[in-house]
């Protein structure tokens, strides 16, 4: 099996407060396989978004080391593209502008960039909505145009950090399927951060269970349900369950 990402020994260690410091990382080794769709959950502060900017290059370990296809990561990528929480959409730019701006970074601009725009807004559904601005869409479509935006300039890997934290219940819901579809389509290498456990079993291959103080991995499990899921399955019950037990719920 080849690995995209490698995680070796990485600990992350932030000074807090006067002259002490947190470990948010310890010793921390994991393998992210070419292509499948990985979810990392566990409790607010036990390192998840850490991994997360360590494996996108955003921070450095304190010590161990992170490499993407052999190549230690020393720096962000376009290889490598993030969509967070908060969408990070600048609202001043139209949504197709807001897509072409990751393409500029790479030197597309012009007719091409538009063009390839338009291709995401399709992929995403958003097609109509090009010239629209930020604030004129709903969250949902916001983070489908954040989407777009992180899958323009075509990464290898998508790095997602809770990025359905802030959509109300229904709208996560279609959003999962959605981003299923995607990927499916697309074929991608998906690392995805998430507290829910029942959004981590809905959607991945497997799934790294993280514990806090310090932030570590405890488990890595297979998702064995077969797709597309349904939520009805009785291993699916049973599965949450034993993340559930394993973070002692
Ligand atoms: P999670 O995403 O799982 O909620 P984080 O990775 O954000 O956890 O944080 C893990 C721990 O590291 C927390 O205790 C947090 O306060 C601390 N931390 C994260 N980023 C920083 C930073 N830039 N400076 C200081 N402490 C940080
Ligand atoms: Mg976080």
């Amino acid at each position: 099996m080849e690995h995209a990402l490698r995680v070796e020994s990485a600990s992350k260690l932030f000074p807090q407060g006067r002259g002490g410091s947190v470990l948010a990382l310890s010793s921390t080794s994991l393998n992210v396989r070419e292509n499948e769709f990985l979810a990392i959950v566990g409790p607010s502060g036990c390192g998840k978004s850490t991994l997360l900017r360590l494996m996108a290059g955003l921070e450095q370990p304190t010590e161990g080391g992170v490499s993407f296809r052999g190549q230690t990561v020393t720096r962000p990528s376009g290889r490598i593209g993030l969509v967070f929480q908060d969408y990070s959409l600048l609202p001043w730019r139209s949504i197709r502008e807001n897509i072409e701006l990751g393409l500029e970074f790479q030197g597309l601009a012009g007719r091409p960039a538009r063009e390839k725009a338009l291709e995401h807004l399709e992929l995403v559904g958003l097609s109509s909505f090009e010239n629209a601005y930020p604030h004129e869409l709903s969250g949902g479509m916001r983070q489908r145009a954040a989407i777009a935006r992180a899958l323009a300039v075509e990464p290898d890997v998508l790095l997602m950090d809770e990025p359905f934290g802030a959509l109300d219940a229904h709208t996560r819901l279609l959003m999962q399927r959605e981003l299923l579809g995607i990927w499916e389509k697309r074929k991608k290498t998906v690392v995805f951060v998430t507290h829910s456990i029942d959004e981590a079993v809905y959607l991945s291959d497997r799934i790294v269970v993280m514990e806090k103080d310090p932030g570590r991995v405890i488990e890595v499990l297979d998702v064995p349900l077969p797709r597309p899921r349904t939520r009805k399955n009785p291993d699916f019950g049973r599965l949450t369950e034993s993340i559930l037990e394993l973070l002692k719920y």
